[in-house]
């Protein structure tokens, strides 16, 4: 097991991780709503989210990796006033909210899919979990730190001392501050665990409760989720920076309080933004948005989007623009050269030399750094220059390393190699027809006669690629 060092935004310092159960991480990582497609800046979030896990894995732990979809409850404001972004979703889309959820969720995980994320090892949906929210509300309700109003069931933070302890909030000047909204909340910081529904409309997504018809509030399914899946405490929290002063505070109060036990998360890591270079928005009228595939559409590979990621650390602010994305692209497309290059000299087994343990060393303690996979990619462009090192040597360390980067080198396509027998494109050809007739199990069978004959199709931007099987 390698010591790995993360920023932890509890105690705004780089700590050694020591995990709740020996060999054993827990990671949550706080999920899209599934009302709009995800912009790039989402997506960074979640390459951040996927590189932890890679990190983690590489040090030797044993990962459960939780990410929630947010499908209901989270409002326009971030607060309780203002409509459920869903509602917002199904009326541009003229969608029901469940269709919505169902469509954006989809296209949410294409997306991450071709940024080669790794689906988390559980999924989880808050619209699937409203037993486990109520139960939990109800415990709260037990411990008196709840009040109820005309709006909903309230969450009274004057009862938690901690409250905003991580984020740093200034409570006072925030009670004093602000005019408090209509909900009827007793404090500016008090946050809703259950709405009611309207009296005079029905939502599609609501449900009864031991308060009345409707439905839990945006923080509560964090808490619950992650509970059911990684215990009242665990290791690792994740989001964008956004999330610290209200989503992720709201989560520790509800938390520690309904389960008596402190810290709730040892280890909170939040992600920072991405911004768009004033020639670009990220994010237009009419849930336009700047997604993985608008760059594909302009003929970008989304794995550039990835490396242009991986070059700044994630507690940078990253501002994005074509400038940096086409640097990366160039970058990546030689990197893949050289390392396809190398594949046929690669062997099993490969004697490592002291000086290629030595990159695999510097490699490792930058990537256990609190993931700084700028250097790590450093190391890459080196080892790859490096005349000294075998071309065996340098391939088996280049994949390895690519455990953490996430690009699959050798597994991408080879540009110089002959195209594939012409049975083989006859198949592909009709795989292509199935997938655009959405006859998903023709494409299927389609992919594995394929295979029988010694290929793979890899779905691109730029349509079906076809690899030889290795
Ligand atoms: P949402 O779908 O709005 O709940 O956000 C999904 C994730 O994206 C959350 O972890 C946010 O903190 C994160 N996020 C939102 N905007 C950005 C951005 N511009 N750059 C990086 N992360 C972001
Ligand atoms: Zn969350």
């Amino acid at each position: 097991m390698r010591t790995v060092y993360l920023y932890n935004t509890l105690t705004r310092k780089k700590e050694e991780f020591v995990p709740m159960q020996d060999g054993k991480a827990g990671i949550y990582s706080c999920g899209p709503t599934v009302y709009a497609y995800a912009h790039i800046g989402n997506m960074r979030a979640y390459v951040f989210a996927d590189i932890l896990r890679r990190i983690m894995e590489y040090a030797g732990y044993d990962v459960t990796h939780v990410m929630n979809i947010t499908d209901v409850g989270h409002l326009v404001s971030d607060g309780d006033d203002g409509e459920d972004k869903m509602e917002v979703g199904k009326r541009r889309e003229n969608l029901d909210a469940w269709g919505l959820a169902e469509k954006y969720t989809e296209a949410f995980f294409a997306h991450a899919a071709k940024l080669h994320i790794q689906k988390p090892g559980i999924v989880c949906k808050a619209t699937d979990h409203i037993p486990e929210q109520i139960a939990m509300i109800e415990k709260l309700e037990e411990g008196g730190y709840t009040y109820i109003t005309d709006d909903g069931v309230y969450f009274d933070t004057t009862k938690f001392a901690q409250y905003g302890d991580m984020a740093k909030l200034d409570i006072e000047g925030l009670q004093s501050g602000k005019r408090i909204d209509d909900s009827g909340k007793r404090n500016k910081t008090d946050f809703a665990l259950w709405k009611f529904s309207p009296k005079d409309a029905q939502r599609d997504m609501e449900w009864d409760s031991p308060w009345g018809k409707g439905f839990p509030g945006w923080h509560i399914e964090c808490s619950a989720m992650s509970s059911k899946y990684l215990g009242d405490q665990f290791d690792i929290h994740t989001g964008g920076i956004d999330h610290i002063p209200v989503h992720h505070t709201n989560e520790i109060a509800q938390s520690e309080c309904a389960s008596g036990h402190a810290p709730f998360v040892k280890y909170w890591l939040h992600c920072e933004f991405l911004s768009m270079d004033d020639s670009v928005k990220m994010s237009k009228s009419k849930g336009d948005v700047f997604t993985v595939d608008t760059l594909a559409e302009k003929g970008y590979d989304p794995l550039a989007l990835r490396y242009l990621y991986l070059t700044s650390h994630y507690r940078n602010p990253v501002k994005f623009s074509y400038g940096s994305l086409d640097a990366a692209a160039v970058t990546l497309k030689k990197l893949t050269r050289n390392i396809l290059a190398l594949r046929d000299a690669a062997e099993e087994n490969v004697a490592l030399s002291d000086k290629v343990k030595a990159y695999q060393e510097r490699f490792a303690t930058a990537v256990c750094d609190d993931l700084n996979t700028a250097v790590g990619l450093a190391e890459l462009h080196a080892l790859l220059s490096d005349n000294d090192l075998s071309d065996a040597e340098k391939y088996a360390l280049a994949t390895e390393f690519d455990l953490v980067f996430g690009f699959d080198f050798a597994n991408m396509a080879d540009e110089s190699k002959e195209d594939a027998p012409p049975e083989v494109l006859d198949l592909v050809a009709k795989r292509d027809a199935a997938r655009q007739a959405k006859d998903w199990a023709e494409a299927d069978r389609l992919r594995a006669a394929i295979a029988e004959k010694g290929y793979a199709v890899e779905d691109t931007a730029d349509g079906a690629k076809i690899v030889k099987a290795s």
